[in-house]
């Protein structure tokens, strides 16, 4: 019996979802008495996937068919079902991020395996196998329990709080028998967006709500964010708007964000909006309403007007920048 954990890379990086993964995937090995192996598909840098072993990844299974580069679901799926099955894993954990929407709901069909989708928590193993995930946009929780002896966990992307140790992993070349037939999609160009920071992944996000007045203002989030290498977010009514693309959408609706600093300008913090933030480990929040829900969320507030105060905070960020150089 082990753990397997699917890793996806962007640009020779290892996915900061699928660090997170490999990170579950680990401690939940730890916790059945077992090891967690990874499968990496297509191409990695091979420095990158040695360090799944920071987080307890102790070997990983690496099939370098670069057709598995462009993204089709079938392939990928007959590939981690065929490396499941070559180490006897009980348990498959994936990301629950865009990709791994598509792929884990395929995998659990293919190794009629019970799956938990968007789980938020490691399960309990003491009694059966049991799993929490967020219900009602995180206003309740649900104990899932699954049943079969395989399993599929679909973790929602941040939401642990990961701790890295200093090992290596093995890497073995793996062939997981996938052939040319197997690819049925070809995708015949990408258009990428560059220059910024893809919002799942970032450390840092500026953010903007209704309280921003309107798309003429993002100057001052966007200059905020360039200074600092952060990512651009908004809440909801701003992209439904087309103020903002709806790729930056954070909340029950759109993508959940673990940053080391969300900065909230013009956002009321309603709940939906929290569902997707809350995990941030600092909160700033600017608003002219110090009644505003958001304040009770934050770590920092400030009570002004976000289009005064912005412009003040990329002067001062500039000004720290080349006071630290
Ligand atoms: C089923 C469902 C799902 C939803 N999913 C999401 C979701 O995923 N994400 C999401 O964001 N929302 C979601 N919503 C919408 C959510 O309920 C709120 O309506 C939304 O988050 C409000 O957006 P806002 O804070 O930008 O706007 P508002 O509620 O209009 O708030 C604007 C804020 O800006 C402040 N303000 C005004 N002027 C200024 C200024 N000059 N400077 C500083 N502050 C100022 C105001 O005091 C106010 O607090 C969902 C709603 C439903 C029903």
């Amino acid at each position: 019996m082990s753990v397997i954990v699917y890793i996806e890379s962007n640009e020779n990086r290892v996915k900061k979802t699928s660090i997170e993964a490999a990170f579950y995937a680990a401690e939940t090995a730890k916790l059945l008495g077992t090891e967690a192996i990874a499968i990496a598909l297509g191409s990695h840098d091979a420095a990158e996937l040695e360090k799944l072993g920071n987080v307890g990844i102790s070997k990983v299974l690496h099939d370098s068919n670069v057709k598995f580069d462009q993204f089709d679901t079938r392939a990928i799926t007959k590939a981690i079902v065929a490396a499941s099955t070559s180490v006897n894993a009980d348990v498959v954990v994936i990301s629950y991020n865009q990709n791994g929407k598509a792929i884990a709901p395929r995998v659990s069909v293919r190794m009629k395996a019970g799956m938990v989708a968007g789980a938020t928590a490691l399960p309990y193993t003491s009694a059966g196998f049991t799993v929490r995930k967020n219900v009602f946009s995180g206003k309740a929780m649900a104990n899932v329990q699954i049943l079969t002896e395989k399993k599929v966990i679909a973790l929602t992307p941040n939401t642990l709080q990961k701790v890295v140790g200093v090992n290596t992993s093995t890497i073995e070349a793996f062939s997981t028998g996938v052939s040319d037939a197997d690819f049925t999609t070809v995708i015949k160009s990408v258009e990428k967006v560059t220059g910024t920071v893809s919002l799942t992944e970032a450390e840092l996000v500026v953010s903007g709500g209704r309280g921003m007045k309107g798309p003429e203002n993002w100057g001052a989030i966007e200059e905020l964010a360039n200074e600092m290498g952060a990512a651009t977010a908004c809440s909801r009514p701003v992209a439904d708007v087309h103020w903002r693309p709806h790729h930056e959408h954070v909340g029950q609706t759109g993508f959940t964000i673990r940053p080391n600093l969300y900065i909230a300008a013009g956002i009321s913090g309603a709940i939906q909006h929290l569902a997707g933030v809350n995990g941030s480990k600092v909160i700033v929040v600017i608003n002219t309403d110090l009644e505003a829900p958001f304040f009770k969320a934050a770590d920092y507030g400030v009570n002004g007007d976000a289009l005064v105060v912005l412009p003040k905070l990329v002067e001062a960020y500039k000004k720290f920048k080349s006071a630290s150089h």
